[in-house]
């Protein structure tokens, strides 16, 4: 509004002098304002208890501030948010149009023909709604009410998702980085595993303050190199960084601080059977543990059997039992 709004305290700040009334709740003793006209007015009020009532929200409407931010606290679900603000704004307008009715064409608009005009305005602007409803009763008759079609969430897909060993002869690591906050404290872990699913080793290595994509590189660096000193000749590489399959497959820059470990890495994997597949990171789960138990502590730490705190995890995936991916 900004004082944009040519009601009759407007008009007096700008010289104009007029006899002021409130056209709409027509006491002859109360001065037209726009603070009057759309927050105290008690043909405004009803209009601004009626929303409240149908939004099943207590409306606060001292003034905008109060009345946006009642709407923008109150909701959880997206379509019912959206039309609550579409009806506000209807709310605003309908005051403005129904005075000037009365104060230039001399037609009284009663509340009930207001509401029904409110209605067809909230009803048309909520329709242009793509937001999705929240499944639930009370959202659903309040769409009905205002005629608006209902977008009920799609029902969740779940995925299973499971680890396999690696074929005869490979060893399987899967990797994990992560960081507490981007930039945090960054750590990485990795695990492998034989085609028996044995534990080879597990490691787990602070990095300091860094990125999740350093140590996602990282990484699968430092444990294709260990594999390698230690003269294994079929490697899969496993891990739930896309970016670090598409930078095996050409179609992602490593990191420049990485960039000679890594292409050193590759020649040397180019004298190996080497693989490299994407998993999603429920099915990398004792990685991520290893990569977030890292990232609070200090230091590089090493595994030959397996750790107390992973029985759980490496236990389920010698079992061959999925886990589910919502999506
Ligand atoms: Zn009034």
């Amino acid at each position: 509004m900004h004082g944009r709004l040519a009601t009759d305290d407007s008009l007096r700040q700008a010289a104009i002098i007029v006899t002021s009334c409130c056209s709409l709740c027509n006491v002859l003793s109360t001065m037209e304002s726009t603070n009057h006209l759309f927050f105290e007015c008690q043909y405004a009020v009803s209009l601004w208890n009626w929303i409240g009532y149908m939004f099943n929200i207590r409306m606060n409407h001292d003034n905008m501030d109060d009345i946006l931010s009642t709407a923008s606290r109150m909701f959880v679900c997206a379509q019912v948010k959206y039309l609550c603000w579409a009806a506000i704004i209807s709310g605003f307008w309908t005051i403005w149009w129904n005075r000037n009715k009365v104060r230039f064409e001399d037609e009284w608009v009663s509340i009930p023909q207001a509401i029904k005009f409110l209605t067809q305005l909230t009803s048309e602007s909520g329709n242009l709604s793509n937001n999705n409803m929240s499944n639930s009763v009370v959202d659903l008759s309040t769409l009905r009410y205002f005629g608006v079609k209902a977008r009920p969430r799609k029902a969740p897909r779940i995925d299973n998702v499971c680890w396999y060993p690696p074929l005869n002869g490979w060893i399987q690591i899967n990797s994990d980085g992560c960081s507490l906050g981007n930039l945090g404290m960054a750590g990485s872990g990795g695990i492998l595993c034989d085609s028996h699913s044995r534990l080879v080793g597990c490691l787990s290595i602070s990095l300091d303050i860094k990125t999740s994509i350093f140590a996602e590189f990282h990484v699968a660096l430092c444990a294709l190199e260990i594999t390698l000193d230690q003269g294994w000749d079929k490697i899969w590489l496993e891990c739930d960084s896309l970016l670090v399959v598409m930078a095996f497959e050409g179609k992602f820059n490593v990191l420049w601080k990485l960039q000679n470990r890594w292409s050193n890495c590759v020649v040397r994997l180019l004298k190996v059977n080497f693989r490299f597949s994407h998993i999603f990171h429920e099915g990398n789960q004792y990685a991520d543990i290893l990569s977030k138990r890292c990232a609070a502590q200090q230091g590089f730490f090493w595994w030959a059997t397996t750790p107390d705190f992973l029985p759980v995890a490496v236990g389920r995936d010698l079992l061959g039992l999925p886990y589910f991916r919502f999506k």
